[in-house]
């Protein structure tokens, strides 16, 4: 463990030895929803046209995890789709899902298995042409035993979640593409899977109604917690994902940790996954001739993303979109701050996001706050690399008078200046965000501040957040 602000907090404390965090070793304590190991599928075997569709695949995939399978034409990604999904058999290897030895079932276990756990999303929508809309969202329902009125229900609850519920007696082919897609999005979930699979599910669709999909996907992941693993040769979309898988020629090349993705999702790490480069270190190598400024630039709208992320829990994508559109104007400093408020508070035909004023005044002044105190960390933290010592304090109480508006409890003089020690450390960077939200948490006489569980959270989150603004870690 390589962590010098164990034994500094130690000293300054009360001399207490503090709780041992788990190091990278003991943090695999979350089993994978998906493991594949040493898979291959391959097609004529031993004959000269012997092809391989998948060609030794390990791979793992976490609960709650939003995975893109990338790679052009023909690289094996639908067929890895498939095994997923208990659809093709492998020829070589195991995949299990939620525990289970795919292998081990019989065929009939593994078309229940397949409508139990997993929600599929095609291309071409594959809804049936002679089916209303809401018979081909219950569909799946039939084979399990469930009233005809419940199912019926049950549809129309998903149909008018995704804003398809007046369409629910018409045919499929009555409905534009996005229209369509959104009904096959309701079938793949009536059964209210864990998993949820898709096959180039945008790639038909104009760039808004595609647009309009990702974010279904998106909210499905992030506040229904469904593991989205979805195929794309479409690189626009991989910022949606905590993971890309790329593949090439039946092979993983490459996985890439989206760390931005992390942020917004405010979670730990999953187990054993390393730290990976960051956004901005990507950046960097894609375009080494850009200055750190125009970096900056490009980053905004990926910034924006998380900064509105951070602002919402239950808004509808429309406003996200008009929201991050609005805030990355913001952080560019292309609109003022009166002018974010006026987009916040007027109405969706206007442009505008629609929110009633006091929560558009609210948000503004967050994404103020939360944008003005990142330009106060960056300028105070070239201070302390020359040395001006009594402005990185400054910077510390600034930072943390930010950080306990999200605090309700109180705190002794001690805890704060713990708070102090956790947050000078966090801006030096000798701590990650995980260390800092357990530091937090941990019992003050355990060498911690002494907060609880959700204040660390919510407290770490937001820092994380105005540090990303700056320095985009
Ligand atoms: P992707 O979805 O990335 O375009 P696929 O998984 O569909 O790729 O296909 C991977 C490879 O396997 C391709 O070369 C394809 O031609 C081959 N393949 C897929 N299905 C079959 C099949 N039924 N018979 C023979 N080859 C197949
Ligand atoms: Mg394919």
């Amino acid at each position: 463990m390589n962590s010098p602000f164990l034994t500094t907090i130690d000293l300054k404390n009360t001399g207490t030895p503090p709780v041992d965090l788990p190091d990278d070793q003991n943090e695999i304590e979350e089993k994978p929803i998906i493991r594949i190991k040493d898979l291959s599928v391959i097609y004529f075997a031993g004959k000269n046209n012997e092809s391989r569709a998948l060609d030794g695949i390990n791979l793992e995939i976490y609960s709650g995890e939003y995975i893109i399978f990338f790679g052009p034409s023909g690289s094996g990604k639908s067929t890895l789709l498939n095994i997923i999904a208990g659809l093709e058999i492998p020829t070589v290897g195991k995949i299990f899902v939620d525990g289970q030895n795919l292998a081990h079932l019989s065929s009939n276990d593994l078309n229940n298995f397949h409508r139990k756990k997993t929600g599929m999303v095609f291309q071409t929508y594959n809804l049936i042409p002679s089916l209303s809309v809401l018979d081909n969202v219950i569909l799946p329902q039939i084979f399990k035993r469930v009233r005809s009125q419940e199912r019926k229900k049950n549809g129309r609850i998903l149909l008018k979640k995704f804003n398809v519920d007046s369409f629910e007696n018409r045919l499929p082919q009555d409905l534009s593409g996005g229209q369509q897609q959104r009904v096959g999005i309701a079938r793949a979930l009536i059964n209210d899977p864990p998993i949820l699979l898709s096959d180039e599910a945008t790639g038909n669709l104009d760039s808004e109604a595609a647009q309009n999909v990702l974010e279904i996907f998106n909210s499905l992941n992030l506040h229904e917690k469904k593991t989205v693993v979805a195929v794309t040769h479409n690189p626009e979309q991989l910022f949606y994902a905590d993971r890309i898988v790329y593949m090439k020629d039946g092979k993983i090349i490459k996985i890439e940790i989206n760390e931005q993705r992390k942020i917004i999702r405010g979670e730990n790490e999953y187990g054993g996954i390393k730290k990976e480069r960051t956004e901005l270190d990507l950046l960097l190598q894609a375009y080494p001739d850009l200055s750190s400024m125009q970096l900056q630039v490009m980053m905004a709208p990926f910034k924006a993303k998380m900064l509105v992320a951070y602002l919402l829990s239950n808004f509808d994508y429309r406003e996200i979109e008009i929201m991050e559109a609005a805030v990355t104007r913001r952080l560019l400093k292309t609109i003022s701050q009166e002018e974010l408020f006026e987009i916040f508070d007027s109405s969706i035909e206007s442009g505008g996001v629609g929110l009633n004023k006091n929560t558009a005044l609210k948000f503004s002044a967050l994404v103020e706050e939360v944008a003005v105190k990142a330009d106060f960390i960056q300028e105070e933290a070239y201070g302390v690399r020359e040395n001006k010592k009594s402005s990185f304090e400054r910077t510390i109480d600034e930072v943390r008078k930010s950080l306990l508006e999200e605090y309700n409890g109180e705190l002794s003089l001690s805890q704060v200046a713990a708070l102090n020690k956790g947050i000078e450390y966090r801006l030096l960077s000798k701590i990650g965000k995980n260390e800092f939200q357990e530091y937090l948490d941990r019992p003050f006489e355990n060498g911690g501040v002494g907060m609880n569980k959700r204040s660390a959270r919510n407290i770490s989150r937001k820092f994380e957040v105005m540090m990303l603004l700056k320095f985009g870690r």
